[in-house]
């Protein structure tokens, strides 16, 4: 008998994983501005769902596919229930992606900096990562990007954490040069501009994989519910990848209750933009330097240079943000768009 279990994979043992937003326990006192949550509640009709849920519905497998809830996203996109898949939070899409797309050794290029999720799920399925930074003002570097001799390129869009993003016709002309995948990841596009999003590419570019969440947009992100919309062809493999019943009979009750009453998600929409405009300002006011921003959180430049300081202070008072350890972002924070009560207490703290 050993002593100790057997050796891991070696590139696991050496893996430092992806490290999430801080989450308080229940009970716990703060004001959660560090993980991009809606701060408003999922709309009624998805706690409605839930309570009618029978044990039979529990005693059960789900639909493996999730039917229902592939057929209202094909409503609401004007697409087929063919090109819709489910997943487990869209980060289960991500990694369905790569596992069918890309094989030990192949290279997935993304712009840099970007979701820090991309190199774990990278380093999971055994691939390279070619991190090509944005040029100026946050622009796609199309060039880098293909010069990387990629399997798959992802991006999100808007991108995290610079809220910004990149136009339709940007993201056609890379498609159209590039003969594998090209990722959009769309978890923050309900809180963009009108005709940001990258649907309209699908019918002409079949490389395009489209993902959404209804973690953030939704207020959803204890659900983890997700989707990804593309040719059928490619739906059809990734059907294969993704685990036998990767959504539970609860998820897609709620999801699909939550697609199908869209009003209260999108008045949560309009005033995550109205308090994201008033809060830019306010800390502008301040001397933060705020570019900008199409998502639900604003990446700033703090007054003094130092992120950590300004986010030390601002946990020691009970308010949660974000810090990023990283080349180019120690002198910056990355603040949730909170309610217009939650944004007042986070700015009295500045103040003090
Ligand atoms: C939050 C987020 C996701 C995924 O969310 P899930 O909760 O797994 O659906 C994907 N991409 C980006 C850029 C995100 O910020």
């Amino acid at each position: 008998m050993t002593k100790v279990p057997p050796a891991p994979r070696a590139d696991v043992v050496a893996m430092t994983g992806y490290t999430p937003g801080e989450q308080p326990r229940a009970g716990e006192r703060s004001i959660k501005l560090n993980t991009n949550e809606n701060p408003y509640p999922p709309s009624p009709a998805v706690m409605a769902a839930i309570a009618t849920l029978e044990p039979e519905g529990l005693r059960r497998y789900p639909s493996p596919l999730a039917d229902e809830f592939r057929e209202i996203a094909a409503q609401v996109h004007g697409v087929t229930p063919d090109m819709v898949v489910t997943g487990n939070g869209s980060d289960e899409i991500l990694s369905m992606v790569l596992r069918t797309f890309c094989a030990a050794g192949d290279v997935l290029a993304y712009p840099h900096p970007t979701y820090s999720l991309y190199p774990v799920l990278a380093g999971l399925a055994q691939l390279k990562v070619a991190e090509v930074p944005w040029e100026p003002n946050w622009t796609l570097p199309t060039e880098g990007l293909l010069a990387a001799g990629p399997k798959a390129i992802f991006f999100a869009n808007p991108n995290a954490p610079s809220g910004t993003v990149v136009p339709p016709l940007v993201i056609a002309d890379l498609a159209a040069r590039f003969a594998g995948i090209v990722l959009v990841d769309e978890a923050y596009i309900d809180f963009a501009d009108v005709g940001t999003d990258a649907l309209g590419l699908l019918k002409s570019h079949p490389n395009v994989i489209v993902t959404r969440t209804l973690s953030k947009g939704y207020s959803l992100a204890g659900l983890r519910f997700g989707y990804a919309i593309s040719h059928p062809a490619t739906i059809c493999q990734l059907l294969k990848m993704k685990d036998s019943y990767n959504c539970d009979s609860i998820s897609i009750v709620a999801a699909t209750a939550a697609l199908r009453d869209r009003t209260t998600a999108q008045a949560s929409w309009q005033a995550v933009q109205s308090e994201r405009a008033r809060l830019r300002e306010a800390l502008i006011q301040r001397g933060f330097d705020v570019p900008a921003t199409q998502t639900n959180f604003l990446l700033t430049a703090v007054p003094g240079g130092d992120g950590n300081a300004v986010y030390q202070k601002l946990k020691a008072a009970g308010i949660l943000i974000r810090f990023f350890d990283k080349p180019g972002l120690r002198d910056k924070v990355r603040i949730t768009v909170g309610t217009p009560a939650q944004d007042d207490e986070l700015l009295a703290v500045i103040d003090r």
